[in-house]
């Protein structure tokens, strides 16, 4: 049975790089050996690292001004090396979107004042808070927002632009690569790879040069992020497994015809499904029209019973990971770049069917 795989993350990666990794696995271009068993400095993996770097920097166009590192510890780790980094006791924006914009709040709390701008909070973030209601901090150290909130199942539909001299700081784990942006708006952009770029144990973080010049002498060695663009993410061993399915991936994405081509078969994937979503009485969908995720679809049926039964029986019919994230409940479908549009189609017709029967 083919199955279609809509979790969160780690979350599906197109087929044809799956099976590519298992081709190479044990011998990787003749070298008798597999990727993970080779030298990070060695002739085989020096081209896998540049090429993933020159791949990301070409589908987003990424200028010199910028540097484009590979870090271990996840997104997590950037919600308090970013405040380690950029903050230095003074007081950084954060706009309150979610779990995860909240989580990188708290962690910057450590290093100086984290100022809630805006929040969704008791709305359950059920909606992106207007630009013209944020509480700005004149001359901040940064501001900080989540482009995609992957729980609540919003997204900035336009990235908003910080105030001039105010370096914007931007998680994009479960949107990173999914639209065209213009990376200038940005001081700093970090991912977590397993949503929509690769495996975890690698996130991808894209910062302006002239931003590392801020970090304190106190800051330890593996935390600066100095230290990742000096050596080439290489100070010391990288995730080299990690790094090589992210230059499959985004080989990938090149031929798919880029970032535009796969931004529109992204708009076109979420808008049939969220019209379906508004077309059924059964299924409902608890997010602000205006900021539906296109990443993130979650829904409801009428109860949480159905809810249970619906992820069952869709798992059994090879639709899987449907479950909404254990803090909100309820159903979500994933659907980043490497969900064909045949298994958002498939989805459908398995909601109409549900819908008709338990409706
Ligand atoms: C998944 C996710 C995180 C956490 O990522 P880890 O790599 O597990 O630390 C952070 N932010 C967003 C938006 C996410 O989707």
């Amino acid at each position: 049975m083919s199955v279609y795989n809509f979790s969160a993350g780690p979350a599906c990666l197109p087929k044809p790089v799956l099976e590519r990794a298992q081709a190479e696995f044990c011998n990787f271009q003749n070298s008798g050996s597999g990727i993970i068993e080779l030298s990070h400095r060695g002739k085989f993996f020096s081209p896998v690292i540049e090429r993933a770097e020159a791949n990301i920097r070409e589908l987003m166009n990424i200028s010199d001004d910028y540097a484009v590192c590979f870090i271990q510890g996840g997104a997590s780790m950037q919600f308090a090396m970013t405040a380690m980094n950029l903050l230095n006791g003074g007081t950084a924006d954060f706009v309150d979107t979610g779990v995860w914009a909240a989580k990188a709040a708290k962690e910057a709390k450590l290093f100086g004042t984290a100022n809630i701008a805006a929040s969704s909070k008791e709305t359950k973030y059920d909606h992106i808070p207007a630009q013209s209601e944020w509480n700005l901090t004149p001359g901040a150290a940064y501001l900080h927002i989540t482009s995609n909130n992957t729980i609540a199942g919003t997204q900035y539909q336009q990235l908003p632009k910080a105030p001039a001299g105010v370096p914007l700081i931007a998680d994009m784990s479960s949107d990173i690569m999914s639209r065209v942006f213009d990376v200038n708006d940005f001081g700093l952009i970090y991912a977590g790879a397993q949503k929509n770029l690769g495996p975890s144990g690698v996130a991808v973080v894209i910062i302006r040069k002239d931003l590392a010049e801020r970090t304190a002498d106190t800051v330890p060695t593996m935390l600066r992020y100095s230290t990742y663009i000096e050596n080439g993410s290489m100070f010391n061993t990288p995730p080299t497994f990690g790094i090589y399915i992210l230059a499959l991936v985004t080989d990938y994405f090149k031929e798919m015809g880029g970032i535009a081509a796969i931004e529109k078969i992204n708009n076109a994937k979420a808008a049939k499904l969220y019209s379906f979503l508004d077309s059924s009485d059964f299924f409902a969908s608890p997010v602000a029209v205006e900021d539906r995720s296109r990443m993130n679809v979650v829904f409801r049926t009428p109860s949480d019973e159905l809810d249970a039964k619906f992820v069952k029986e869709a798992t059994a019919a090879g639709l899987t990971d449907l479950k909404g994230h254990r803090l909100v409940g309820g159903c979500r479908a994933s659907i980043y770049n490497a969900m064909p549009p045949e298994g958002v189609d498939a989805l459908i017709d398995f909601m109409k069917e549900f819908a008709r029967v338990n409706g």
